[in-house]
């Protein structure tokens, strides 16, 4: 039988709204679901590892990733590029293998034009004022970045709309627990399966 391929997941929210978090804890628990390292122009974090959390790029090296076409989408986002590398993911589902990406939301739309069978999701606050206690409790921006990350915030809520699923992280279990459901009702979709089970349909 032949083997379908992976899920191409993407996993959009407002900044702070722990997607970061989900992620991580879906990496651990779901461990056959393989993570998408973006490139990005930002300043590393404390405790960001290089190849691991991102692939930091000086602006001139993301700009040469862009025209050799090596990303799959791109964005600026608050003054700097973000980037997914397009090889990894393409050989990850050829391969039958699902992948995440996690994303903002004007790349995911740049990814659902080019791979419409994705699975699209969107990571909800418990409501803004949650949201913007998260994003002060991280302790690393200023407050200027905090107001700006809040209005793009409020915009990329109204976003949700796009998506095929909506999860809120009122709990990252809880959230994670969701996150696993869509993917096995994903993997049951007849359309995905109808190639696989083709010799045991009848035809007429
Ligand atoms: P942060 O700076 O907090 O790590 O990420 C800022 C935003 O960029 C988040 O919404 C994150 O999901 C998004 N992001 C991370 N990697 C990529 C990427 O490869 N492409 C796009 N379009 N957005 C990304």
């Amino acid at each position: 039988m032949k083997k379908e391929k992976g899920l191409l997941l993407v996993l959009s929210g407002p900044a702070g709204v722990g997607k970061g978090t989900v992620c991580g804890a879906l990496r651990q628990e779901e461990t056959s679901v393989q993570y998408s390292v973006s490139a990005t122009t930002r300043a590393p974090r404390a405790g960001e590892t290089d190849g691991v959390n991102y692939f930091f790029k000086t602006r001139e090296q993301f700009e040469k990733m862009i025209e050799q076409n090596e990303l799959l989408e791109w964005a600026e986002y608050v003054g700097n590029y973000y980037g997914t590398p397009i090889d990894y993911v393409k050989e990850t589902i050829n391969q039958g293998n699902d992948i995440i990406l996690e994303i903002e939301v004007q790349g995911a739309l740049k990814v659902r034009e080019r791979f419409p069978e994705g699975v699209f999701i969107f990571l909800m606050p418990p409501s803004l004022a949650e949201l913007r206690n998260r994003i002060v409790g991280r302790g690393t921006e200023t407050e200027d970045i905090i107001n700006k990350r809040m209005t793009v915030a409020r915009e990329e809520i109204d976003m949700m709309k796009k998506y095929d699923y909506v999860v809120e992280n009122d709990q990252v279990e809880l959230a994670v627990e969701r996150i696993k459901s869509i993917v096995t009702a994903e993997h049951c979709k007849r359309e995905r399966l109808i190639d696989k089970y083709k010799e045991l349909v009848e035809v007429n």
